[in-house]
């Protein structure tokens, strides 16, 4: 350090307590950064880089930002995975003597944003403590914003990591280096950048956990949850240097409590993002989030991230959507209030760390003035479970009674600037302004009594930071002042500024009354936040009961829109649906009609159904809308069905579609089987077993037998429900060896006009896979299609949909329910030789409809 300047040498010594971060450096107006950190900024930020004299013979490379600009720049390093420090001025420093003291007062980091502005309202941003001991893994998540904090632990295993990290979507993880190796692959395939810092306990764990949440019984925890937790809460200790008090609760849970779903099924059956482009728009999350609240929006992702298996809970959810779907004018009263309400759980957030401003609390206010209302709106939606939340809703009327009786109508958005607080609050602030106002009073006196003793109507009184108060007269009107009448201060190019003694006596007095009343505005505002920081407590417990009537109302406007119904719940094992839908095709199919289809999957009728049929039949709809409505049931919602009769199911394995390990550098056909070793792995009888297309990725003889193998196994030694799709016809004949399996297949019509998609399932296997058929349809040239056929046909296989080998001419099928969007092939194709003509909505010939 030798050689450098003194403030270069504070600099440093403040840069070793933040190696891994950029360190934003006061200085006056701007916050500069210098060395490496200036020249990683300027590149990131696109500033430019400078240099600075720093005591040595080379400059230094140095940058800067405007500190009242620094957020916006905070919030984009932070957004590309950097940590920002920021070091202040903690003395005055016209106080100080020599170099001005400076602090590192809060270090950013992906997980620990509070700036909401960087945020989106209905997501949260967790990060997560992680440890790992004897085999086993304790995960904490919090979200600093809203004073959540979660902590479940579980086998330590990158799978198991994998599927609980989806619930989170962690920006940011602390805990010890073998934990954050199972994070990092435990993350790897998710596309997601995982900001990682190693802390291995340096405290004693309890003695941190005592501290941060006193009222917490952490001797029934278990010892792995206390590590991750004291990790976590030492890390956000470091970083945000200051007391959290609104992170005082902590919610425990195991993962069995939830339905079991990994991060495939979840991706794959697009519960809150879709699989193509991860947009929330087309998933169930976009679907059913009709609420009125971001604390809503954040737990309904939170109800659909972790179904439930308690069925005394789920009920009470359904009884809660079951009275306000029955009443709209009341749930429309009940949307109403909720819109009114703002995000407490992030307005307490800003209380607890002392950035909330008098527009926060008014927020704050005109919130909890709603809560009177939602309360007589849940006593009128009768008994059962929305009375008892209508009891439960503390709308804490003194904080609501205190801010209204202190914080001005319309404050400005500076704390310490005055115009916080209402006239009639306070006495000593009132006699202040009194004051002030006197003083202009009195100054506007002045001025009009000046203009008639001099004659000259020009004259005025202005005020500006550097001279205070002033007499100004303009250079024409100069002749007619008399000599001496008052103090020359200042000459301007066409006036000259003068004061008097009185001027500057009532100055004094104006200008103290006015920094007292703001420093005092100030101190009163404050105490009110901290008074209010007191009841915590109550507000998170209030939030999260808003948070789930606004889920509930959700659940139950999309419930009532849609025409779902509520389900029931069966013996135990068996599911039987009528007329099942799949609540996302079947919004988003405009104009054509979705068509409904039954799935009965019971002891006694068989529970593993095997589907053959073409492509682009509805298979994977139809399966993953089973798994849909036993995921919506288990979250509380109706279902989109004529009738559900359902199990609790305690985990739903699914492999549809591809899901190819390009990151992680594995085979579709490798991936297939490791998720297949899982599934014998984890299914248990309870479980709802769905895979797409088995056995595909190899050779057809290979293939078939896997696909076999596999369907034994889950059929004698599994036991569960399975819905299972493939293209080869020629496992139908398991049937007659599997009690437990039925065929069941998509009806096709076919007709002069081509092959047109019935969407209905029926009993029985499929004859013809149509897979050339889609080809031509798709536009490959006829020269392929033609000859296709005719290997087919030479192969001796399954026969095509003309039977006489054939193409078909397909000139656009006028039904909505066929290829409604593809090209259509050339319309000069050979006219097929035999059709088999069916009346629309009829079914083809030796079918039935199956599981009425
Ligand atoms: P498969 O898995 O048999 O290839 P998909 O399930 O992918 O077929 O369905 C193909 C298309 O058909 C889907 O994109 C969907 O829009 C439509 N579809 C599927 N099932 C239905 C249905 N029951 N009603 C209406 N359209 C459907």
């Amino acid at each position: 350090m030798a050689g450098y300047t003194p403030m270069m040498q504070q600099y440093l010594s403040v840069k070793e307590e933040a190696k891994d971060a950029l360190l934003f450096f006061r200085l006056g107006d701007f916050y500069e950064m210098f060395f490496d950190d200036a020249i990683t900024a300027s590149r990131e930020l696109e500033i430019t880089l400078t240099g600075r004299g720093a005591g040595q013979e080379e400059r230094i490379p140095m940058c800067g930002v405007p500190y009242h600009a620094a957020e916006g720049y905070i919030a984009r390093l932070v957004d590309k995975g950097y940590k920002v420090a920021i070091c202040e001025q903690v003395e005055d420093p016209k106080a100080a003597k020599g170099v001005v003291r400076r602090e590192i007062v809060r270090i950013v980091t992906p997980g620990t944003v509070m700036e909401t502005k960087s945020l989106a309202g209905g997501a949260n941003n967790f990060i997560v403590g992680a440890a790992e001991q004897g085999g086993r893994f304790g995960l904490a998540a919090c979200d600093l914003t809203t004073g959540e904090m979660y902590v479940t632990s579980f086998a330590a295993s990158a799978e198991s990591v994998k599927n609980e990290l989806n619930v989170y979507r962690p920006a940011e993880a602390v805990g010890d280096e073998r934990a954050l190796a199972i994070l990092a692959e435990a993350s790897r395939s998710s596309g997601r950048a995982l900001v990682a810092t190693v802390r291995s306990q340096t405290g004693e764990p309890d003695e941190r956990l005592a501290a941060q949440f006193p009222e917490e019984r952490w001797d029934r925890h278990e010892a792995v949850r206390k590590l991750a937790v004291a990790r976590l809460a030492e890390y956000l200790g470091e970083t945000q240097k200051r007391s959290l008090a609104h992170l005082r609760a902590v919610k425990s849970y195991d993962p069995q409590q939830f339905m079991a779903l990994d991060a495939f099924t979840r991706r794959n059956l697009e519960l809150t993002e879709t699989v193509r482009d991860r947009a929330r728009k087309g998933s169930l999350l976009w679907l059913l989030d009709r609420t009125r609240t971001a604390m809503g929006a954040r737990q309904l992702k939170r109800w659909i991230d972790q179904p439930l298996l308690d069925k005394t809970a789920a009920d009470e959810r359904l009884d809660a959507v079951e009275a306000l779907h029955g009443n709209w004018m009341l749930r429309e009263d009940l949307r109403a209030a909720l819109s009114e309400i703002y995000d407490l759980e992030r307005l307490v957030g800003r209380i607890a760390y002392g950035t909330a401003n008098a527009r926060d609390l008014n927020a704050l206010g005109a919130s909890l003035s709603r809560i009177p209302a939602l309360k007589d709106i849940c006593a009128e939606l009768g008994s059962g479970p929305l009375s008892a939340m209508a009891q439960s809703l503390d709308a804490c009327e003194d904080l609501a009674l205190a801010i209204a009786d202190a914080i001005a109508a319309e404050p400005p958005v500076s704390v310490r600037e005055g115009g916080l607080i209402r006239p009639g609050f306070h006495e000593r602030l009132d006699e202040l302004r009194e004051a002030s106002k006197n003083g202009k009073t009195w100054i506007a006196e002045l001025e009009r009594q000046e203009r008639e003793a001099t004659g000259i109507k020009s004259l005025k009184i202005g005020f500006n930071k550097v001279f205070g108060y002033y007499l100004e007269v303009t250079r024409a009107n100069l002749g007619t002042l008399p000599e001496g009448r008052y103090e020359r201060k200042q000459t301007l190019a066409n006036a000259e500024r003068y004061v008097t003694p009185e001027l500057k006596e009532k100055e004094a007095l104006i200008l103290e009354a006015e920094e007292r009343m703001v420093d005092l505005e100030y101190e009163l505002f404050a105490a009110l936040r901290d008074e209010i920081a007191l009841h915590i407590p109550r507000l998170q417990r209030l939030a999260e009961r808003v948070a789930s009537l606004d889920v509930l109302q959700s659940l139950a406007e999309v419930s009532a829109e849609r025409r779902y119904v509520r389900p029931t719940w069966s013996d135990g094992y068996d599911l039987n649906v009528t007329g099942g839908r799949h609540p996302v095709v079947e919004a988003v199919t405009e104009g054509s009609a979705f068509i409904s289809n039954d799935a009965a999957l019971t002891r006694a009728g068989g529970p593993i159904l095997l589907i053959t049929g073409p492509n682009m039949a509805g298979k994977s709809t139809y399966m993953r809308q089973v798994a849909m409505i036993c995921i919506m049931a288990q979250i509380g919602c109706f279902v989109p069905a004529a009738r559900a009769e359902l199990p609790m199911v305690d985990r739903i394995f699914t492999r549809i579609g591809a899901a190819d390990d390009l990151v992680g550098g594995q085979s579709t056909f490798m991936v297939e089987m490791k998720d297949i070793q899982i599934m014998t792995e984890q299914a248990t009888e309870r479980s709802l077993v769905i895979i797409d297309e088995l056995g595909r990725g190899t050779s057809t003889d290979e293939g078939m037998a896997i696909a076999q193998a596999v369907i034994e196994y889950v059929h004698d030694r599994i036991g569960c429900k399975a819905l299972v799709s493939t293209h080869y016809h020629e496992l139908a004949h398991l049937e007659e060896t599997l009690v437990g399996l039925r065929n069941g297949c998509m009806a096709v019509k076919e007709s002069a006009d081509g092959v047109t998609f019935l969407r209905k399932l029926v009993a029985g296997a499929a004859d013809s896979s149509y897979g050339i058929y889609c080809a031509q349809l798709a536009g490959l040239p006829d020269s392929i299609v033609q000859r296709a056929y005719g290997l087919l046909e030479a192969a001796g296989a399954a026969p095509n949909p003309t039977e006489a080998g054939q193409a078909i001419s397909a000139a656009s099928p006028a039904s909505s329910q066929s290829y409604a969007s593809t090209p259509s092939p050339t319309p000069d194709a050979p006219q097929p030789a035999a059709v088999r003509e069916l009346a629309p909505g009829r079914l083809p010939d030796g079918v039935q409809q199956l599981s009425m």
